[in-house]
C-alpha cells in the first residue's frame, strides 16, 4: 500500500523508523524490537539510507527483511548521496521487486567538513529532481519527504525554505515527515504556513524521545533542534538513567498527546531501532484515550 492511500484512510497513521545496523546481532535485535512495536499497529515502517556504498546496500537488505517479517508497508529512505540518476534507478526498481512500494526521498547530507552539497557528476541537486524522477518512472510508488519546522539548515530563510518543500509537493510527494522537533509550536507554525502556501498533502511530525541526557548534545549538532530548557534542566538534575528515561518519556508522552489533539494524521517515531521509549509513550497515550 503506498503512502498517498495509507493517510487517505480514517486510520490514524503511526509509523516506525529504523536504520540499518552494523552486525548481525544489531539486526537481530532490530527485528526483535520491531516485533515488539507491531502490537500499536503501525501503518509502515521505514529504513534509513547512508552515506556510503556498503551502507546503502544495507537498507535493502533491511527493508528486505522488513518486508519479509512484517505484514505491513516499508519504505526504504533513499538520497542522491553518492549516486547518479540511474544507479538511483537501478536501486528502486530493485526496492520494487523486493515487494517495498514506498521510498522517503531526500537530497542527503554534504560530507562532514563540507557546508555546500556537490552531486556526483549525472546525478541530483535537489531532492525535487529525486522525487520528480520517482513520480514518472515509478508512478506506483508512494513518496514521503523531509520537511523542517525549525527550518533546514543551508537554507536562507523560513520563507525560501517553504517554497523548496513545496517544490517537491509539486514534484510528486505524496506527504511530508518532519525532522524531528521538540516544541509543537514550531510544528504548528511550520504547518500553518504550508497550508498557506498551497501544500496540501499531510504533513507528519516526526519526533524522538529524549531518554537521556547525553542524547542532548548529539541532537542539537545533528539537526539543531531545539530542546525546551525546563526539559534540559530537568534532565540535567539526576544522573540516575532510569529517572532520565521516565522524564523523556513524559515529555515525549505529552507531546505526542497535543499532536494527536491537534488532529495530525500520524506519527512518525525515529526510535534508533529501540522499542521500550516509543512502546511507552504509546501505552500511556492509549491509558489517555
Ligand atoms: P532538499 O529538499 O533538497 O533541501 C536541501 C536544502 O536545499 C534546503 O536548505 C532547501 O531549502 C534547499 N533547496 C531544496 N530544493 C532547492 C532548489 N530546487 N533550489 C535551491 N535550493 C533548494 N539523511 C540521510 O542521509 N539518510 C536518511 O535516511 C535520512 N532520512 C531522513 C528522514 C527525514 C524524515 C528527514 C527530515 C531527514 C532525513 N535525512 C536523511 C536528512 C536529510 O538528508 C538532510 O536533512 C539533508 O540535508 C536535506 O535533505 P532534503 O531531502 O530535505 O533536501
Amino acid at each position: 500500500m503506498g503512502i498517498a492511500d495509507i493517510y487517505s484512510s480514517e486510520q490514524f497513521a503511526l509509523s516506525f523508523e529504523f536504520f540499518p545496523p552494523k552486525t548481525t546481532a544489531g539486526e537481530e535485535a532490530l527485528v526483535r524490537h520491531a516485533k515488539k512495536l507491531s502490537q500499536f499497529g503501525p501503518s509502515y515502517l521505514t529504513c534509513t539510507y547512508g552515506a556510503g556504498g556498503s551502507t546503502q546496500e544495507k537498507t535493502l537488505k533491511i527493508a528486505t527483511r522488513l518486508r519479509q517479517e512484517f505484514d505491513v508497508p516499508i519504505a526504504t529512505h533513499l538520497t542522491c548521496v553518492g549516486r547518479n540518476a540511474q544507479e538511483l534507478r537501478d536501486y528502486l526498481q530493485r526496492a520494487l521487486d523486493a515487494g517495498i512500494d514506498n521510498v522517503v526521498a531526500l537530497r542527503g547530507d554534504p560530507p562532514e567538513g563540507d557546508k555546500t552539497f556537490k552531486p556526483v557528476e549525472g546525478g541530483f541537486a535537489y531532492a525535487n529532481e529525486l522525487v520528480a524522477m520517482i513520480r514518472e518512472e515509478f508512478p506506483s510508488m508512494g513518496i514521503a519527504v523531509g520537511g523542517y519546522p525549525e527550518v533546514h539548515q543551508e537554507a536562507p530563510s523560513a520563507e525560501v525554505d517553504l517554497e523548496n518543500l513545496k517544490r517537491k509537493v509539486d514534484a510528486g510527494a505524496d506527504s511530508v515527515i518532519t525532522q524531528l522537533f521538540y516544541d509543537n509550536e514550531d510544528f504548528f507554525r511550520f504547518r500553518d504556513r504550508c497550508a498557506e502556501i498551497g501544500i496540501g498533502v499531510p504533513i507528519i511530525p516526526g519526533l524522538l524521545p529524549v531518554t537521556n541526557a547525553s542524547q542532548i548534545k548529539r541532537i542539537a549538532s545533528l539537526c539543531g533542534a531545539k530542546l525546551p530548557a525546563e526539559f534540559v534542566e530537568s534532565l540535567e538534575s539526576t544522573e540516575n538513567e532510569e529517572d532520565q528515561f521516565r522524564l523523556g518519556v513524559q515529555q515525549a508522552t505529552l507531546q505526542t498527546q497535543e499532536l494527536i489533539d491537534a488532529g495530525v494524521d500520524g506519527i512518525h517515531y525515529y526510535v534508533l531501532n529501540k522499542s521500550e521509549a516509543a512502546s511507552q509513550v504509546l501505552q500511556a497515550i492509549s491509558r489517555l484515550q
